[in-house]
């Protein structure tokens, strides 16, 4: 005669809400319902890439707008004024944002308020990112593009 012992209580298992057992989301899936699977597959490389040093201001897309990021550049989200990008410090306002996308696409950085091209570190990361975007979409040759630091 073999004796049983009883099965562990699942009674706690009850306790569980359908919600709990569901599996969380997973990251991957961000990006799932771009069209545009090229752009989804380098937005969520960038994604890694930032984790790993990558700076987010020269990625060639836009975590927040999910698109090539010279399309939202415009948008005011873009505007940092503690590290200057897109912003005028002689003059303390919005740098402007000109971009054709037109093959091979140009962009251009103006200041209404002083004429002159913004050319500062920062102002230069706006458009280093969006030359890169640009050339990203139109399906850039380059197989790197840009370094992600060592550090
Ligand atoms: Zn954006
Ligand atoms: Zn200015």
């Amino acid at each position: 005669m073999v004796l049983r012992t009883s099965p562990p209580s699942r009674a706690h298992l009850r306790l569980l809400a359908p919600a709990d057992s569901a599996p969380p989301p997973r990251r991957r899936d961000r990006y799932g319902e771009i069209v545009d699977r090229r752009l989804a597959a380098i937005l969520a490389a960038e994604d890694v890439a930032e984790e790993h040093g990558l700076s987010a201001h020269v990625r060639t897309t836009c975590y927040v707008h999910r698109c090539w990021v010279h399309q939202c550049i415009s948008d005011p989200m873009h505007i940092v004024i503690v590290t200057g990008h897109r912003w005028c410090r002689r003059c303390d306002r919005t740098v402007v944002v000109e971009v054709d996308e037109t093959a091979p696409g140009s962009v251009e950085l103006s200041c209404d308020g002083c004429g002159v091209p913004p050319d500062t570190a920062a102002n230069r990361e706006v458009l280093l990112a969006c030359r890169t975007s640009l050339s990203a979409m139109h399906g850039g040759e380059a197989s790197t593009l840009y370094v992600v630091p060592d550090a």
